[in-house]
């Protein structure tokens, strides 16, 4: 889509922030599937509905341009708008898919790689993504990170100066306002001026009017900082969220995108191949694409790992170095971030191996499993990655 198209539209189309089913309905004609989701019970205890008025207006263009019923899949749609498919949740996903309880020597904080720590500064963000991985968290009640929570962290870096990269993740770490956010990274920072900071966040994606000169500014001042986002299918790339992309990288804030990977979204070579050279076009590293994590509940939006090491080998064939991101995995239950190729593996399993969870029925979704694959783990212990058939 042209962003002139979009700019000149935007007139017309009315700006709504979605958080209940009725709101939703008024912008969509729910699906069965989607509908499904709201008759059953156990719903409304899961990761909440918030699709923020910027995101929501691309749902709302796609239904004019697209098909009458406005059924024909939605890349931006399938993204936020929950099914019933969520409610089923596999033998092998869980609440916590990477392990980061194992790394949680502070509240809020996950130190599991020496030279870097994570920090969930907040459970808010712009939109709920139905795909995340921390969904058990993310829109729950932990809130925003507090001033103590924030010393106690500052003083575990003290002890600490091997630490050179402090990422601000959650949630989405723009939820904050702008002087918390900057408060908080001076307290880190503590005047060591080559930690870098990476700011983990949707909202170049989501709300890139958040993208203030202020903000920029905050942030030019306490380089170095980069900036992580996550563009998932090339009709985010809008006007707005490149004008957002622009102003960091004038700003001096390098950009990096991790994508996930995601069924029915963007798990084809064409889309991908789009994706990542108009990031590189918008000044945009592509740095990773994510394998679906075993997050419960989300095993529709998972794709088959070999059908991902597939797409990523033509990807691979046509694509530049600079456009072509990392195919990576967070293994299960701590085993840490793990390179996806063809080779780097242990061993495949067949399908009745336990694969370390207690119940293997073999069912993921509707196609079942034909293995699992066995990982060395970063600590040298093996991970068992499910081969679904999707
Ligand atoms: C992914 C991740 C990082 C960052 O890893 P990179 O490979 O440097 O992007 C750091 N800490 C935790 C806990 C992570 O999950
Ligand atoms: S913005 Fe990030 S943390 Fe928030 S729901 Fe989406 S993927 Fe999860």
């Amino acid at each position: 889509m042209k962003p002139e198209i979009e700019t000149s539209r935007k007139s017309t189309i009315i700006s709504k922030l979605i958080s209940t089913r009725i709101k939703l309905e008024e912008l969509i004609e729910l699906s069965p599937e989607e509908a499904a989701y709201w008759d059953k019970p156990g719903a409304v205890t899961n990761l909440p509905l918030k699709i923020n008025t910027s995101y929501s207006r691309l749902i709302e263009t796609h239904q004019k341009e697209g098909s009458v019923d406005g059924a024909s899949p939605d890349p931006i749609r399938i993204q936020t708008v929950p099914t019933v498919h969520e409610l089923n949740i596999l033998p092998y996903e869980t609440g916590d898919p990477l392990g980061e309880g194992y790394y949680t020597p502070e509240t809020r904080l996950i130190h599991q790689y020496p030279d870097r720590i994570l920090i969930k500064v907040t459970d808010r963000c712009a939109v709920y993504c139905r795909h995340c991985f921390r969904r058990s968290f993310a829109g729950g009640t932990a809130g925003d990170i507090s001033a103590s929570e924030i010393e106690h962290i500052a003083d575990y870096l003290k002890g600490r100066p091997g630490v050179n990269e402090i990422l601000l993740s959650g949630g989405d770490c723009l939820t904050l306002s702008d002087g918390k956010l900057a408060s908080m990274m001076d307290s880190l920072a503590d005047g060591q001026k080559e930690r870098t900071f990476r700011l983990c966040t949707r909202i170049p994606v989501v709300a890139p009017s958040r993208i203030t000169p202020e903000l920029v500014s905050l942030l030019a001042v306490r380089k170095p900082v980069w900036v992580a986002t996550q563009f998932n299918h090339p009709r985010e790339l809008t006007f707005e969220s490149r004008a957002a992309i622009t102003r960091l990288l004038a700003g001096g804030i390098p950009v990096v995108n991790q994508a996930v990977l995601l069924r029915g979204v963007n798990d084809n070579v064409e889309t991908l191949a789009e994706l990542f050279t108009t990031l590189v076009a918008v000044g945009i590293k592509p740095y990773y694409l994510f394998q679906g994590d075993l997050a419960a509940g989300t095993s529709h939006l998972r794709v088959g790992l070999k059908r991902g090491l597939g797409i990523v080998k033509e990807l691979r064939g046509r694509l530049s170095g600079l456009a072509m991101p990392v195919y990576a995995v967070d293994l299960p239950d701590g085993g840490g971030k793990m390179v996806l190729s063809e080779k780097d593996f242990l061993r495949d399993e067949p399908p009745e191996h336990s694969g370390g969870v207690g119940n293997p029925d073999g069912n993921a979704g509707s196609g079942g499993i034909s293995g699992w694959r066995v990982f060395e783990g970063s600590d040298g212990r093996e991970r068992f990655y499910p081969l679904e058939n999707c």
